[in-house]
C-alpha cells in the first residue's frame, strides 16, 4: 500500500488539530520576532493543565462520571481568563488551543490577563437543569484551588451561560466563605455582571468589521454579509451590523441556513429563532443547506461565528468574499489561512475580531473589584476605543512586517508577553 494516503491523512489530522494550528501560527510569528528557542518553548506550552473526574448523581439516581479540564496557558501578565465549554466532543487539545488563543487575545487588546480555558465532556441537551447545576458545582469544587480573582477567572463559552456562571460564583463563594463576584465574568447583572457584556463580542465584531471595511473601501450600504452561527456572537453580531446598514444576506445555525439576497430582516429572524429554536421555517428567506456550503455564497464580508475548522484547505479555494471577520475561535485552519492570504482575502483574526467579549469581561472584573458599576454607554464607548486602537495596532504591525493581519496579531501579542517575561526574569 502506498504511504501517500497515510501521510495525507496525518497532514489532514494535523490541519484539524486546533493546537497544531495555533502552534504553526505561533512559530511563524516567533520567526518574524527572532524569538529565542528558550522563550519560544516557555510561551508555546501551557503553564498548567488540570483534568478532573466529576461524579454526578443523575435525576434517576444513577451515578455518572464526567471529565472536565481547566488549562492555564500563561499567567505572566495577570490572572488567567477564558471560558468554560460544555460539549460531547470537547478534548484536551482543543482546550489547550483555546487557552493559548486567550493569552494572545488578551495581549492583543492589552488587558492584564493571561489565557485559560475549561471544558466538560457532556451533552447539555441531554441533561436537566438540576443535573447541569450539580455538574457545574462539582467541576468548580474540583478546580477550586486554581481559581480566584487573582488566579483564574472563567467566563461562559459554548453551551454555558450566565446561569452557569452564577452557580460557579456561588460554589466558589461558599468555599471561601465570602461572596466573591470577581471570580467569574459573564454573570447576571444582579450578581455583579457588567452591562453590555452579552452584546460585547458581537459589538467587537461590528467595530472590527467597520474598521476593516474602511481600509478596503467597502461602504456598509454596499456590503453583502454572510454570517455563520446565530448564537451570542453570530446572532448579536448580525443584529448590530444590520442596524448599522450592512445587508445580511444569509444566516445559519447547526440545523441549516437561510438566504435572502435583498437582505434579511435580522430582528425578525432572531425573533423566529427564539420562538422556534431554529432558523428553518423563517418566512422572509429561502431555506438553503447549512454547514460549510453556506460559506461559499458570494459576499463582501463573511463572518464565521459558529465553531472551529470551518474554512479548511478543502473549501478555502471556493470562498468568494473580500473580507473574513472571525467571530468564532479558530474558524480557519492555519493552512486555509495561508491560502486565503495568497488569494488576497483580508482576514480579521479571531484573537482581534472576537476580543470584545474578553474586553468587557475585563471591565466586569474591574467593576466587581471596585464595587462600582458603569453605565452601558461607558462600557460600549470604552470597548469601542479598545477595539479601534487594537485594530490599528495590528494593522501597523502588519504593514511593518509585511504580513497578514493574523500573523501581525500574533506578533503583537507574543511580543507583549515576551516583554513581560524579559522584565520579570525566570524564577528558578
Ligand atoms: P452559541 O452557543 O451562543 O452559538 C453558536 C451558534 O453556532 C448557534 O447558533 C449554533 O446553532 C451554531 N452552530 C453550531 N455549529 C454550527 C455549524 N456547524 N454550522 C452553522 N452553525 C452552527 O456560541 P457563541 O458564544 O456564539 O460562540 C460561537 C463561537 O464564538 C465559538 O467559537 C466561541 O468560542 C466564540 N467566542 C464566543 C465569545 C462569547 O462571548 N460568546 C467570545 C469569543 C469567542
Amino acid at each position: 500500500m502506498s504511504t501517500a494516503p497515510a501521510a495525507e491523512k496525518k497532514a489532514q489530522a494535523n490541519e484539524f488539530n486546533p493546537f497544531e494550528s495555533m502552534a504553526q501560527l505561533f512559530d511563524t510569528a516567533a520567526d518574524h520576532l527572532g524569538l529565542d528557542r528558550g522563550l519560544r518553548e516557555v510561551l508555546r506550552l501551557p503553564d498548567r493543565e488540570m483534568t478532573v473526574a466529576i461524579p454526578c448523581v443523575m435525576d434517576d439516581g444513577r451515578i455518572e462520571v464526567f471529565i472536565g479540564y481547566r488549562v492555564q496557558h500563561n499567567f505572566s501578565r495577570g490572572p488567567c481568563k477564558g471560558g468554560i465549554r460544555y460539549a460531547p466532543d470537547v478534548n484536551l487539545d482543543e482546550v489547550r488551543a483555546l487557552a493559548a488563543w486567550m493569552t494572545w487575545k488578551c495581549a492583543v487588546v492589552d488587558v492584564p490577563f493571561g489565557g485559560g480555558k475549561g471544558g466538560v465532556i457532556c451533552d447539555p441537551r441531554q441533561l436537566s437543569k438540576n443535573e447541569l447545576e450539580r455538574i457545574t458545582r462539582r467541576y468548580t469544587a474540583a478546580i477550586l484551588d486554581i481559581l480566584g480573582p487573582d488566579r483564574d477567572v472563567p467566563a461562559p463559552d459554548m453551551n454555558t451561560n450566565e446561569q452557569t456562571m452564577a452557580w460557579l460564583m456561588d460554589t466558589y463563594s461558599m468555599h471561601v466563605r465570602k461572596t466573591t463576584t470577581a471570580v467569574v465574568t459573564g454573570k447576571p447583572i444582579a450578581l455583579g455582571g457588567s452591562r453590555g457584556r452579552t452584546e460585547a463580542t458581537g459589538r467587537g465584531v461590528l467595530f472590527t468589521t467597520r474598521e476593516a471595511c474602511k481600509k478596503l473601501g467597502i461602504r456598509p450600504q454596499d456590503a453583502r454579509v454572510v454570517v455563520q452561527g446565530s448564537g451570542n456572537v453570530g446572532g448579536i453580531g448580525a443584529m448590530l451590523l444590520h442596524r448599522e446598514g450592512y445587508r445580511i444576506i444569509s444566516m445559519s445555525d447547526q440545523y441549516g441556513a437561510i438566504r435572502n439576497d435583498k437582505g434579511l430582516d435580522v430582528p425578525a429572524v432572531l425573533q423566529h429563532l427564539k420562538a422556534t429554536g431554529k432558523l428553518q421555517g423563517f418566512a422572509g428567506a429561502d431555506a438553503i443547506p447549512g454547514g460549510k456550503s453556506q460559506l461559499e455564497i458570494p459576499c463582501d464580508v463573511l463572518v464565521p461565528a459558529a465553531t472551529e475548522n470551518q474554512i479548511t484547505s478543502e473549501n478555502a479555494p471556493r470562498i468568494q468574499t473580500k473580507l473574513i471577520v472571525e467571530g468564532a475561535n479558530g474558524p480557519c485552519t492555519a493552512t486555509a489561512s495561508r491560502m486565503l492570504d495568497e488569494r488576497g482575502i483580508m482576514v480579521v483574526p479571531d484573537i482581534l475580531a472576537n476580543a470584545g467579549g474578553v474586553t468587557v469581561s475585563y471591565f466586569e472584573w474591574v467593576q466587581d473589584r471596585m464595587g462600582y458599576f458603569w453605565t452601558e454607554e461607558r462600557v460600549n464607548s470604552s470597548l469601542e476605543q479598545i477595539m479601534v486602537k487594537s485594530f490599528e495596532d495590528v494593522s501597523s504591525v502588519s504593514v511593518k512586517y509585511k504580513v497578514s493581519m493574523r500573523i501581525a496579531a500574533y506578533i503583537l501579542a507574543i511580543d507583549r508577553v515576551a516583554t513581560v517575561y524579559r522584565m520579570r526574569g525566570l524564577f528558578a
